[in-house]
């Protein structure tokens, strides 16, 4: 059952009876294929929607059909006869279907005579019929083999089939035992005892009213059994926006649900931390930082939890913004956790926190400031004396900032008065784990999360509905900016260019990253960001890496080990010296390498991706991604991030094997062409599957989104949006509409409680 937050729904909702919780007609035989597709009931049944539609008066030309594609196609039988193998005497069927002016051969391979004889007796010649399979080549014509296929008017009564001979034909994702057809014959003696009553509406009516929107039963009848085009469109739009308006229900139940949580209130206060800091800023707030900045400060100061997402380009200064919330609530006496997806990156916020703070960040120690503080760090690879010390600041209140990695989220970690959850490059973590850090508080903690990149308004309302956003649309003037290069790694002469450019970067005082997706050369694949640090349930990115090698395992990948070894005797370089990171070494270790790669000891750093977010080393100005063709496109962008940060521009190489025409080329050519990281999401997720968008949850099996599409309805999103704030406002847990409870129960069982996170 749903819960949030220790809210049930009542239980009235589960033993509500519907129609379509009954079992599905049918015979026994046939109820099991449907369970194997997840159907049990009518109501899974009537949502195991058609994947497309044929037109039963359109015939498919064969002529554009392509070897090795799958089709489906609506041809006229020709001829069918049964023949027997020379050798074995197996029987086959051999047809021929038409599409008036070409003919197709069909066989289909049987065990017995009998079974053959069956396929003969359906496949009468002039019957017009849908077939579907993969499309080859036998003796040098083009064949349809062991086709399923579906004769119009079989199995139905004359009068009907000439009735709807002219409806659009519903064509369901299949099985091998169970086709098409069958599935159509199932959902109609499913559908047509049903009336208006049977069918409980998630949308309530007023809204239904509003929006000119049909009610379920009739959308469920458009889609199954539509009987003209603008039937189905209409029943798919209607549903779609169902999706949209459950999704948002849920998502303005629990915003208003934390609204109504009592938090502490942070106000700011003269004198403190915050002011210190900012005169200690060595540059001016942006207009947007500022915008920001206020929203949030108003935020905590409210009685209220704040739940805020912060999103902006890479680089638009993000983080300091968070820095700023904390620093408040620290001044107004709580403490705030800041989690990190890299220690590396943790590392680097407490470095820039304790630097700009200077002895304001010694609170506690002899000769330290008054108003001070103590900032502590949290990492798994930390040795047991210096967590326990850490441990210790945390849970007495000394350290009034605690920065750390998922090892925050452990049990042990306690603190002594939480007031501030920041999560920081959220897309490296569960959402789960939001809801972890914020049951360490006595009274429900704010919460600012930041995004690693930026991402599509529409995807920010479904995937963070329950936030208010803040947007960080500009970053700091003063910037020079980022060029983007693909290099082909098979090109020689623009491969020498590429290092002799690191050499000419490094010579003129800046510093060049190397990047690289693996670790050693006898690894799979890299990991990337950050192993051992890493939320369990992370990546995304280093996944899409690994699932991209596989598809293209032409030549081995790059790995930093090896690079770095071949770069410090490449004549191209001139021997500068050369330093590696990856997510394997112990903290120390880490911390080493990006300080002497700071320092310009060793001006080239050769990494995994585990400095993909946030690592700030202003004086980098060149960035060579090796094997980029393997990277996600917000990864790479999210990437070069890392250079340009000073007044110097900067210049990203993409070295890659990525031959026209492909996917990984336009997602290359796409980031060549735009440093717009809003943009460039948008690119990305057209150019993705939907199902990664929105998680794991969503790619596997059944989605709970079948017809709604973040990235391009997001009118829909809009209006759903509108009328689910609209309907919770008058009524905070929807106690009047169990129907929309129930969808959203539904919604929210098989593990898609991930997909609307955890507030
Ligand atoms: P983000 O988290 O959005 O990627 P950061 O907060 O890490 O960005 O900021 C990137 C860099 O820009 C850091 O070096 C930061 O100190 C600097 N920076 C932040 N705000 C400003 C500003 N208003 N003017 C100049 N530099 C800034
Ligand atoms: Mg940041």
């Amino acid at each position: 059952m749903a819960t949030s937050k220790g809210i049930r729904y009542q239980d009235s909702v589960h033993t509500h009876v519907d129609a379509l919780d009954e079992r599905p007609p049918g015979k026994p035989a046939e109820l099991k294929k449907l369970a194997a597709l997840g159907i049990e009931t009518v109501g899974d049944l009537l949502s195991h929607y058609p994947w497309r539609y044929a037109d039963s008066r359109e015939v498919t030309d064969i002529a554009s059909l392509a070897v090795g594609r799958n089709v489906s196609l609506v041809a006229q039988v020709r001829s069918a006869e049964v023949k027997l193998a020379q050798r074995t005497g197996k029987p086959r069927v051999e047809a021929k279907v038409t599409d008036g002016s070409r003919t197709l051969d069909l066989v289909i391979f049987m065990p017995h005579r009998g079974a053959a004889d069956f396929h003969v007796k359906r496949l009468v010649p002039g019957s017009l019929g849908l077939f579907s399979g993969q499309i080859n080549i036998f003796n040098g014509r083009l064949q349809l083999a062991n086709p399923t296929y579906a004769i119009f008017g079989h199995e139905i009564d004359e009068a009907v089939a000439l009735e709807e001979a002219e409806w659009p034909i519903p064509i369901y994702p299949a099985t091998a035992g169970l086709e098409s057809d069958k599935i159509r014959a199932a959902v109609r003696s499913a559908l047509d005892p049903l009336t208006e009553q049977d069918v409980s509406d998630p949308v309530p009516d007023v809204v239904r009213e509003q929006r000119h929107l049909a009610s379920r039963w009739s959308a469920l009848r458009a889609v199954h059994v539509p009987q003209t085009e603008e039937d189905w469109r209409k029943g798919q739009a209607r549903l779609r926006y169902e999706e949209a308006f459950v999704l948002q229900a849920e998502l303005a139940r629990r915003r208003a649900h934390a609204q109504r949580e009592e938090s502490t209130a942070r106000p700011a206060r003269s004198g403190g931390l915050l002011e210190a800091f900012d005169a200690r800023l060595p540059f001016v707030l942006t207009d947007g930082q500022v915008a920001a900045g206020e929203q949030i400060a108003a935020d905590l100061a409210r009685a209220h939890p704040m739940q805020r997402l912060l999103q902006g380009e890479v680089g638009s200064g993000k983080t300091v913004v968070a820095l700023r919330a904390m620093l408040q609530v620290v001044d107004a006496g709580g403490q705030a956790a800041l989690l990190a997806p890299t220690s590396v990156l943790a590392g680097q916020h407490v470095r820039t926190l304790r630097a700009m703070l200077g002895d304001l960040a010694e609170g506690g120690l002899l000769g330290g400031s008054e108003i001070g503080t103590r900032v502590a760090l949290l990492t798994g690879a930390q040795s047991t004396a210096e967590r326990r010390s850490n441990l210790l600041e945390a849970a007495s209140g000394q350290a009034g900032i605690v920065v750390g990695t998922h090892a925050l989220l452990s049990d042990p970690v306690q603190f002594a008065d939480l007031g501030l959850v920041v999560i920081d490059e959220q897309h490296k973590f569960g959402v789960e784990q939001r809801g972890r850090l914020q049951a360490k508080a006595a009274n429900t903690p704010h919460l600012l999360v930041t995004t690693a990149t930026p991402i599509p308004r529409t995807v920010a309302m479904t995937v963070f509905g329950e936030l208010e956003i803040s947007e960080l649309r500009h970053v700091p003037a003063g910037r020079s900016g980022i060029t983007t290069h693909v290099v082909p790694a098979d090109n020689r002469p623009w491969m020498d260019r590429t290092w002799s450019r690191v050499r000419e970067e490094v010579e003129r005082g800046g510093r060049a990253f190397v990047v690289c997706a693996r670790i050693d050369a006898d690894e799979e694949a890299d990991d990337g960001a950050d192993g051992a640090d890493l939320a369990p349930d992370e990546p995304t990115t280093v996944g899409e890496a690994q699932a991209a090698a596989q598809r293209a395992p032409k030549k081995p990948l790059r790995a930093v080990l090896e690079v770095a070894e071949t770069l410090r005797t490449d004549p191209r370089l001139g021997g500068v010296a050369v330093g590696f990171l990856h997510g394997r070494m112990t903290s120390e270790d880490k911390d080493r390498a990006i300080a002497d790669f700071a320092s310009g000891k060793t001006p080239v750093l050769v990494s995994t991706t585990v400095i993909e977010v946030g690592v700030d080393v202003p004086a980098a100005t060149i960035m060579v991604i090796l094997d980029a063709h393997v990277f996600g496109l917000s990864q790479l962008h999210q990437l070069r991030g890392r250079v340009g940060r000073g007044s110097a521009p900067g210049l990203c190489l993409l070295v890659a094997d990525a031959p026209e025409g492909t996917v990984a080329a336009q997602r290359l050519g796409a980031l060549a062409a735009t440093t717009d990281g809003f943009e460039l999401a948008r690119v990305d997720l057209e150019l993705r599957k939907e199902g990664d968008v929105l998680g794991s949850a969503q790619s596997g099996g059944r989605r709970a989104l079948r017809f709604l599409r973040v990235v391009s309805d997001g009118a829909v999103i809009d209006r759903a949006r509108e009328d689910a704030r609209a309907l919770v406002e008058a009524d905070p847990e929807l106690t009047a509409w169990p129907a929309l409870r129930a969808a959203i129960d539904v919604q929210l069982a098989d593990g898609r409680e991930e997909f609307l996170g955890q507030s």
